[in-house]
């Protein structure tokens, strides 16, 4: 349904859930796939069953949080593949849930280092080479966390704020050099992220049934129509995967 043949993505958080399911969409669209995260033999298994089916792909053991490791996994993918011209910033976390006054500082500061850093991060390692080309497409995930407070969120909401934030002001700096920049909301979705918040109990969002949330496999191919100039109309925005018109133009209903 897209064509993505001839792009090189990196994705960011592929060890499972909605950054692995964008890494198979990604190959089946054609595109070479760099795929991140900390767990380096989740990612290797996962690269090596996309090469087994046809595609192209490689993994990098990578924590967003240190600039270093965001950097070199940058520089990997341009050795192997020749270019990034898909970056998917899609690592993120959402433990330890708490309320403000029993929140850990530490642990709060390591969310912020993961789902804010860890997007600078990405967007900072990869433009210089987008740019050089004159072309890139950079999706954020974000969250309705990133307008609607929630308890036991302040880290989450927070630093999904902040992502958004970062998506309107790399648009803003970038969006007339060929770079499109966008976000991605992707409504609730059936990951371990989810089953995290289950165990918590402590907000609407822990109430769900698990049937309400959507397949990771969505989210992937909402994140291959955003890398196609459909992506367009989202530039320095958050496009919402709950929208139904979004639903249907990607095919998903
Ligand atoms: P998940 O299943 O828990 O996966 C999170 C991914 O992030 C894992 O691959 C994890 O890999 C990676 N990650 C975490 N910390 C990292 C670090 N420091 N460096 C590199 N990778 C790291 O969660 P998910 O639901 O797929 O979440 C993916 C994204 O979607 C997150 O940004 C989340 O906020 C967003 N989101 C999810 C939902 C939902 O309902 N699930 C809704 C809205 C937005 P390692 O542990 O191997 O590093």
């Amino acid at each position: 349904m897209f064509d993505l043949s001839g792009q090189v993505a990196l994705v960011t958080g592929a060890s499972r859930g909605i950054g692995e399911a964008a890494a198979r969409s990604l190959s089946k669209y054609g595109a070479k796939v760099m795929l991140v995260a900390r767990s380096a033999d989740d990612i290797e298994r996962i690269a090596v069953e996309i090469n087994a089916n046809g595609g192209e792909a490689a993994a990098i053991a990578c924590d967003v949080s240190l600039y270093e490791d965001v950097e070199k996994a940058v520089q990997h993918t341009l050795a192997t593949f020749g270019a990034v011209d898909i970056l998917v910033n899609n690592a993120g976390v959402i433990e330890p849930i708490s309320r403000i006054e029993t929140s850990d500082p530490a642990a709060w500061d390591k969310v912020i280092d993961i789902n804010v850093k860890g997007v600078y991060h990405g967007i900072r390692a990869a433009v210089p080479h987008m740019l050089e080309k004159g072309a890139g497409t950079i999706v954020n995930i974000s969250s309705g966390a990133a307008t609607g407070a929630l308890e036991g969120w302040s880290h989450y909401c927070a630093s999904k704020a902040a992502a958004l934030s970062l998506t309107r002001g790399a648009d803003k700096e970038l969006g007339d050099k060929g770079l499109r920049i966008v976000g991605l909301s992707p409504g609730t979705v059936a990951t371990q992220m989810q089953v995290d918040i289950k165990a918590s109990g402590i907000n609407p969002v822990s109430q769900l049934d698990p049937s309400a949330h959507i397949p990771p496999e969505w989210v992937g191919e909402a994140i291959c129509w955003l890398s196609t100039d459909a992506g367009d109309e989202y530039r320095g925005t958050d496009c919402s995967l709950r929208d139904e018109g979004v639903r249907k133009a990607i095919g998903l209903i």
